[in-house]
């Protein structure tokens, strides 16, 4: 309790970086990995862009 961050006064869970694009946001649920906006676009998409940072960082 102490140690709560400071920020979103709401949120229930403390901020995460999207799996994704690294953006930061507040998970609605604690399993959350991605985004809503990466969420919205679908998994197939995730999956995507996933491989896609994968291959950028080899190169
Ligand atoms: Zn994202």
């Amino acid at each position: 309790m102490a140690n709560r961050r400071a920020g979103n006064l709401v949120a229930k869970h403390p901020p995460k970086r999207c799996d994704v694009c690294g953006r930061v946001f507040v998970p609605h649920s604690g399993r959350a990995l991605y985004c809503p906006m990466c969420r919205i676009k679908g998994r197939r998409w995730i999956k995507e862009q996933r491989k896609g940072m994968a291959a950028n960082e080899r190169a």
